[in-house]
């Protein structure tokens, strides 16, 4: 298809999602409006049941954001000072964030160069004598390599923490992620493939005794009113969130649909670009679209001009950011994750999208390759 046309097309426009729910959300908001209870009540009862059956796990505790919902996870599974935790640097720093908010040390193993997720044939020769957990992160809405990285899991007796914020409904053979490890942690940031109209996030677990922590943790460690058992902190999921919440959860199987839809057309049309790889048995939902390219910051302005935002996720690995320095890495120590922060670029995707946007974007790419040469 030729576009001629120039058009703007947005990375997310969250105001279409609106425009099509307005009247189911504006009376699930009206309903808690006039309900006056904000914390704590029916709508986050309800959520988790909802959001825990959907996934497929026992226990689900509302908290206020993924980055919560991962440094409860390892609050609650008793990971501190003196721990390490393995993860990758080609993350959200808020992965990390999490783990040296708990004191526990980050051990850095590189990722897959197809997958971009966590290598399983480099985290043997990371696990020390203080490896608690390995914490894998399910990127751009594909699951990591889970079976192996259980299995190493499982023989070193280490926790596996999944970091699922951007893979809600993703699956992993027949389940979805959030599921395998001992605890799942999502993010309902607004841009997430299920976000909400501010913070929220949400733990998984099937063990009853790390659920049963995460949920005093996150309500100042207080058994009951006024009775503090544990130190805990305030980070709960709102009665607001959670109701509009309740809504978008109808919609995400759907939603994940249209936005395979739209990567497969990307795929199909795109040419000059390495194109997303897809593992098999595991259903990438597409929180994002990335491909790479050696001319990736020349595409990216050329695509900027065009009225194209394209954006990149992530352009410093983490081990190379200034708050990790202390951790003592050095540029070279993870040649994937370094060569991914040079090579990646995010295309707009959102299930609202129409076929002529991906369409024009497809075809500037191609006019940029074009013209390269
Ligand atoms: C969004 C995100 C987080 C943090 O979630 P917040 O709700 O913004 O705190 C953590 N990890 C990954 C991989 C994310 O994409």
């Amino acid at each position: 298809m030729i576009t001629s046309r120039k058009m703007k097309v947005p990375f997310v426009d969250l105001t279409r999602q609106y425009a099509a729910l307005r009247e189911e959300i504006d009376a699930a908001l009206q309903s808690v409006l006039k309900g006056g209870q904000f914390i704590l009540g029916e709508n986050v009862r309800l959520f988790e049941e909802e959001f825990s059956s959907y996934c497929g796990a026992r226990f689900a505790v509302g908290v206020g954001s993924g980055t919560e919902a991962l440094h409860l996870a390892l609050l609650a599974c008793g990971i501190g000072s003196g721990d390490e935790v393995i993860t990758v640097p080609n993350t959200a720093v808020a992965t990390v964030a999490a783990i040296s908010l708990v004191g526990a040390c980050p051990v850095f193993v590189d990722v897959d160069p197809r997958t971009f997720t966590m290598d399983p044939d480099k985290i043997e020769e990371k696990i020390s004598p203080r490896t608690r957990a390995i914490l894998p992160v399910h990127l751009y809405g594909q699951a990591a390599d889970l079976g192996p990285i259980l299995s190493l899991a499982d023989r070193y007796s280490l926790l596996v923490i999944e970091d699922a914020c951007q893979a809600h409904g993703a699956t992993y053979g027949s389940k979805r992620v959030g599921t395998f490890g001992q605890v799942g942690c999502f993010s309902f940031y607004p841009t997430k493939n299920l976000g909400a109209y501010g913070d929220g996030g949400m733990v998984l677990t099937d063990n009853l005794e790390i659920a049963e922590r995460v949920r005093l943790l996150c309500n100042y460690g207080q058994s009951d009113r006024y009775h503090a058992v544990a130190e805990g902190l305030n980070s709960r999921l709102d009665e607001l969130q959670a109701a509009v919440l309740r809504v978008k959860l109808r919609y995400l199987d759907r939603w994940n649909a249209l936005r395979r839809q739209w990567a497969d057309l990307y795929s199909s049309l795109l040419e000059g670009v390495e194109v997303p790889f897809l593992a098999s048995g595991r259903e990438h939902i597409f929180h994002l679209y990335v491909v790479k390219s050696k001319a990736r910051n020349r595409l990216a302005a050329y695509l900027e001009e065009q009225g194209v935002p394209a954006l990149v996720h992530y352009p410093i690995p983490v081990h190379l950011q200034v708050a990790y320095q202390h951790l003592g890495y050095r540029e070279g120590d993870f040649p994937v994750s370094e060569a991914c922060a040079q090579e990646v670029l995010s295309l707009p995707i959102f299930p609202e999208m129409r076929e002529e946007e991906v369409a024009y974007v497809a075809d500037l790419i191609r006019k940029f390759y074009q013209e390269e040469i």
